[in-house]
């Protein structure tokens, strides 16, 4: 058929009104939230929309699509994949793929790391490695029952990966059906005094089940990053306390901080590490939660009640894995690894550049993970922010500023010239400030 722009931005206006009578989007309130953007295709790192606009993708589509979209390699894999196993149940089953990434995790994870746990997102990721930590202590007659977590973390939106959440304006309706669970204050410096009290009180009552943590980078808190010398402390206080380490990589992992796992950066290694996101470079949805043997020999036993009883319909579904098993392929190239290490230097060079400017509080980086904080008013962040997401939109960049904060996490494939516009559309929108 042939296609004019007449029609495409017709295409483009039936698609926004279909949306708006049938669809319930995520995160967004319908009564007041700025208009959707069709998007009809995605290639590398750029997003195109239905008016064939492009846009960088510069938060690699929430952390997941690092070695670009539609990567041929990754692609190929799962449609040769696709043609002989699809789906299979994963209880009393057993496939290829599965087995084959199971061992491919375990080469790359921090070499405590014994067994992988499949599940279908992030959430769930983090929900099973709550639920190994109860069940851990529960199993060993002990009755531990309160979790530990950061004021400000994010692991999701399950009730279990909800209630150790600690962005709470969101949570409000729920917050009577929670789980047990102490905050404790992210480490600013390498005296985290107050987190130890709090640890130290649960460990002389006996009750910690556990301390789940986004290690280094709190990315849903707008990518606030915090001492590894104060997690440090923290994590030795939790296992001294008698409380599991979960770690929640989800967003971290493959690749964000300066290590394949942020938790490579600390010492002590966790008991329970979950993942998601980046782990299928963005083809499928997929979550995995890996843990130590001690915890893996937890639920070993002749008694059936001593298993773990959890289980998703797709867990450990073969194409999904074979995504993933693709992406780590990936993820040792020396393109990769180079791509990685020249965002990293660029991020700084940029955040030394602005780092005196009178619009600008503040700068952080790490890895390929650049945030500024914008001077303003805290009451101006509810229009700021759509303004700023306007102005990224019309630039050709997408991102998601949140509150203040402006950052970019983009593909590991994004070259100078691309990294270039986002720095210098930055420095126009501070000059304009
Ligand atoms: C995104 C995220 C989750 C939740 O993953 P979903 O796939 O969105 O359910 C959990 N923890 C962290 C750190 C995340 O960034």
């Amino acid at each position: 058929m042939k296609s004019n722009s007449a029609d495409l931005s017709e295409t483009a206006r039936n698609l926004l009104g279909r949306d708006q009578a049938a669809v319930w989007h995520p995160l967004t309130q319908h009564g007041s939230s700025p208009k959707l953007l069709g998007i009809s295709r995605a290639q590398g790192i750029h997003l195109y929309d239905t008016r064939g606009n492009n846009y960088i993708d510069a938060i690699s589509s929430w952390y997941t699509c690092v070695y670009g979209h539609c990567h041929p390699d990754i692609t190929a894999a799962v449609s040769r994949q696709m043609q002989h196993l699809d789906q299979v149940v994963f209880a009393g089953l057993t496939h290829e793929p599965a087995v084959a990434l199971s061992e491919k995790l375990l080469e790359v994870l921090p070499e405590n790391q014994a067994r992988i746990f499949y599940s279908d997102n992030g959430s769930t990721a983090a929900e099973v490695g709550i639920k190994m930590a109860l069940q851990f202590h529960f199993n060993q007659g002990q009755k531990r029952s309160v979790l530990l977590a950061f004021e400000e973390g994010f692991h999701g939106d399950t009730f279990g990966a909800m209630s150790v959440s600690g962005l709470e304006v969101y949570n409000g309706p729920f917050s009577d059906f929670n789980l047990e669970v102490r905050r404790i204050p992210v480490p600013s410096d390498e005296h985290p005094e107050e987190a130890l009290r709090i640890i130290a009180e649960l460990g002389n009552q006996g009750i910690l089940a556990g301390f789940i943590y986004e290690p280094l980078v709190q990315g849903a808190a707008a990518m606030k990053m915090h001492s590894a010398r104060g997690l440090e402390k923290i994590l030795n206080a939790v296992k001294a306390a008698g409380g599991l380490l979960i770690a929640d990589e989800i967003m971290t992992g493959f690749g964000k901080t300066e290590t394949c796992f942020a938790s490579e950066q600390l010492q002590t290694k966790p008991d329970i590490i979950c993942l998601s996101k980046a782990l299928t470079a963005g083809l499928l949805p997929m979550g995995a939660t890996s843990c130590s043997q001690e915890v893996f020999d937890a639920f070993y036993s002749e008694e059936i009640a001593k298993g773990f009883f959890h289980g998703h319909t797709y867990t450990a579904n073969p194409l999904s894995c074979t995504a993933a098993l693709a992406a780590l392929r990936l993820y040792e190239t020396p393109e990769i690894q180079e791509g990685r290490q020249r965002i990293q230097e660029a991020h700084a060079h940029f955040g030394q550049h602005i780092a005196g400017h009178k619009a600008v509080r503040g700068t952080r980086h790490r890895g390929v993970i650049f945030a500024l904080d914008l001077e303003v008013a805290t009451q101006r962040y509810g229009s700021l922010r759509d303004q700023l997401y306007q102005y990224y939109l019309d630039a050709g960049i997408y991102l998601r500023p949140l509150g203040n904060t402006i950052y970019f996490l983009p593909p590991y494939i994004t070259p100078d010239t691309a990294l270039e516009k986002l720095y210098s559309t930055t420095e126009k929108l501070l000059d304009s400030l």
